[in-house]
């Protein structure tokens, strides 16, 4: 069956969707996105995601394409016109269509498309024998906090960790670790989460912050630096977090088994706790 998808106010089969080739998302990957997860049919931790939307369109000076009311709304539609169970919506946001020219065009409505995607969040079998991770070099922008569709690094990152057997690359700059082509990245020693403090040099994740918040409440310790590909190479334990993937434990960086190759109980019980949350609707 063909999904149905969200084009500029209109629901139609995917087959049927269309965007100008004058859109400057296509010309200039001058837009913005955002995933939300969806669990037995309820988006998850939606307003945080619009939050940081906002920010995002704010940063680049891009309008909004819709109230906030009626996102919300085509997102559920989307749920309902799919009767989607378990997975992501995908939205994306562009300046517009216009003129190709490098200066913002004046006076033109923003492109909202949005669509689903079936996927495994919760049973994810990746999760019970830990991912792979390869390191790579960092060759992103500057401005890696604004959630830009610009992700050709990104996706050289993935591909190489793909070559290579491994599930994600964990970008590097100035000897330290970053995050992950699409997650943010988190080592564990002495049962204390370490993970890059948050600036213009990585994504605010929403299961980031909402780590935190499980992390605080259950006397999980959070440290906020830098650490380097060594110093994970020596961690306990190692894992992942995307509003795809949750908690995702790693067992391997570079060829080196993280905590003997097992999953470890710092990951684990993160883990649960945000599947326990994500159930709960
Ligand atoms: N870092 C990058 C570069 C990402 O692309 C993503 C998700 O796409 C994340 C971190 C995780 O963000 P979130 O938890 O909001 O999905």
């Amino acid at each position: 069956m063909s999904r149905i998808v969200y084009v500029n106010g209109n629901f139609v089969p995917e087959s049927e969707a269309k965007v100008s080739i004058f859109d400057r998302g296509f010309l200039f990957a001058d837009g913005v996105y955002e995933v939300t997860p969806v669990v037995k049919g309820k988006l998850v931790d939606y307003d945080a995601l619009v939050v940081r939307l906002d920010r995002s369109l704010g940063e680049l000076k891009m309008s909004w394409p819709c109230t906030k009311t009626e996102l919300r709304q085509m997102h559920e539609e989307l749920i309902k016109q799919n009767k989607l169970d378990e997975g992501i919506i995908y939205m994306q946001v562009t300046r517009g269509v216009a003129d190709r020219m490098f200066n913002f065009p004046k006076d033109i409505k923003s492109t909202l498309v949005a669509f689903p995607q079936v996927m495994k969040l919760v049973d994810n079998p990746n999760a019970k024998t830990g991912v792979k991770v390869v390191t790579t070099p960092d060759l992103r922008w500057a401005r890696r906090d604004i959630k830009t569709v610009m992700l050709l690094p990104p996706c050289l990152g993935k591909e190489e960790a793909y070559q290579k057997g491994a599930a994600e690359a964990w970008m590097v700059e100035d000897g330290k670790v970053t995050e992950g082509t699409s997650s943010n990245a988190y080592i564990v020693k002495d049962n204390k989460i370490i993970t890059r403090p948050i600036s213009n040099s990585i994504l605010n994740g929403c299961t980031r912050r909402a780590l935190f918040r499980m992390a605080k409440e259950h006397q999980v310790e959070i440290e906020e630096r830098l650490f380097t590909p060594e110093e994970a190479y020596a961690a306990d334990e190692a894992f992942l977090t995307s509003a795809s993937q949750f908690v995702m434990p790693i067992t391997e960086i570079d060829g080196k088994r993280i905590g003997g190759g097992q999953v470890g109980p710092v990951v684990r019980k993160m883990r649960e706790l945000f599947l326990e949350e994500a159930q709960k609707g």
